[in-house]
C-alpha cells in the first residue's frame, strides 16, 4: 500500500522558465499559460491522511522558489531537508527556513542532510542561518530513514559531494538526480529496475555540459538502459540551447508510450 506521495516543488534548471531575461517561444509559453512555469529543482515527501499540522514532511534541496512552492502545495511545516548540492538553484531559499525554525520550532535546529563538500558550501553561503540547522553528514551510499522511507544518498556526476537520492518505501523504488552527468558505474547498479526514475534532462539538443548534465535524449536513454519502470525529465530549462516549447516536448515523447514523461512543478505521484 502506497502511504507517502512524492511531490515535483520544482523542475526547472538554474533561472526558472519563463526566465525574466528571456523571451524564447518555452518562455512565452510559460507566461501566456502560468501552468507551464518552471520554478527551480526540489522534491518533498510526505505521508498520506493524516492532519496537516501531524504530516511528516520532508523537502529535498531549497531551491530560490522554496516559499511559492511550499505555499502552493498547502505546506504548513518541514521536518527535515535533504541537499542534493549547493548550487544556488537548490539552495537559494534556505533563508526561508530561518523564520520556521525561529517561529514555529520554538529555535529547534532542522536536521539537515548533506554531503561534506555541500555542507561546506551551505554554512557558507548562508553564515548567518548556523544555529537554525542541525547537520547531519550523510556520507556516499548511507541510507537515512524518516518515517519508514528510506533515503540513500548516491554520488552522481556534477560539482564535487552532489548526491541522487534513491527514495524507497515497501511498495516504490525512485531515484531522484536533479543535476548529473552519465550515472557513476556503482549508482547506475544500486538504482538498475527503479520503479521510477526523476532525472536531469537539462538541454534539448545540443549537451553543452556534458560532464554535469543530461540531454533529453541522453536522459530517455539512460533511464531504459537502467530499466527504469517510468522516467520524468526534470531540471528541464527548455531553452539553454534550442528552445523547445512544453506542447513540443509532449508530442515528441509520444513515440515512448507513456514510459517517459515530462515532470511539472506539482506534480505528485504515490510512493
Ligand atoms: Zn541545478
Ligand atoms: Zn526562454
Ligand atoms: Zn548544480
Amino acid at each position: 500500500m502506497k502511504e507517502h506521495l512524492f511531490t515535483f516543488m520544482g523542475t526547472a534548471a538554474g533561472c526558472g522558465v519563463p526566465s525574466f531575461f528571456c523571451t524564447c517561444p518555452a518562455c512565452e509559453e510559460a507566461r501566456a499559460d502560468p501552468t507551464l512555469a518552471r520554478g527551480d529543482c526540489g522534491v518533498m515527501v510526505r505521508r498520506t491522511g493524516l492532519p496537516e499540522a501531524e504530516t511528516p514532511t520532508v523537502v529535498i534541496d531549497t531551491p530560490p522558489d522554496a516559499r511559492h512552492q511550499l505555499l502552493r502545495e498547502g505546506v504548513h511545516h518541514v521536518d527535515e531537508v535533504l541537499f542534493t548540492h549547493c548550487h544556488f538553484d537548490h539552495i537559494g531559499g534556505l533563508g526561508e527556513y530561518e523564520y520556521l525554525v525561529g517561529l514555529v520550532r520554538g529555535g529547534v535546529p532542522l536536521p539537515a542532510f548533506a554531503s561534506a563538500e555541500a555542507q561546506a558550501g551551505i554554512r557558507a553561503e548562508f553564515h548567518y542561518m548556523d544555529w537554525c540547522l542541525d547537520f547531519q553528514g550523510i556520507a556516499p551510499f548511507e541510507t537515512h530513514v524518516f518515517d519508514g522511507v528510506r533515503y540513500t544518498a548516491l554520488p552522481v556526476t556534477h560539482a564535487p559531494g552532489t548526491y541522487g537520492y534513491l527514495v524507497e518505501t515497501d511498495a516504490t523504488r525512485l531515484f531522484y538526480a536533479s543535476d548529473t552527468g552519465p550515472l557513476p558505474p556503482e549508482t547506475t547498479e544500486a538504482v538498475r529496475g527503479v520503479d521510477i526514475l526523476a532525472m536531469d534532462a537539462t538541454f534539448w539538443k545540443r549537451n553543452w555540459n556534458a560532464e554535469a548534465h543530461h540531454s533529453v535524449q541522453e536522459c530517455i536513454e539512460e533511464g531504459l538502459a537502467l530499466d527504469a519502470g517510468t522516467i520524468y525529465l526534470t531540471h528541464l530549462c527548455m531553452h539553454y540551447d534550442e528552445p523547445i516549447t512544453c506542447a513540443e516536448l509532449e508530442t515528441y515523447l509520444e513515440q515512448y508510450g507513456g514510459r517517459v514523461k515530462m515532470a511539472k512543478d506539482g506534480l505528485t505521484l504515490p510512493l
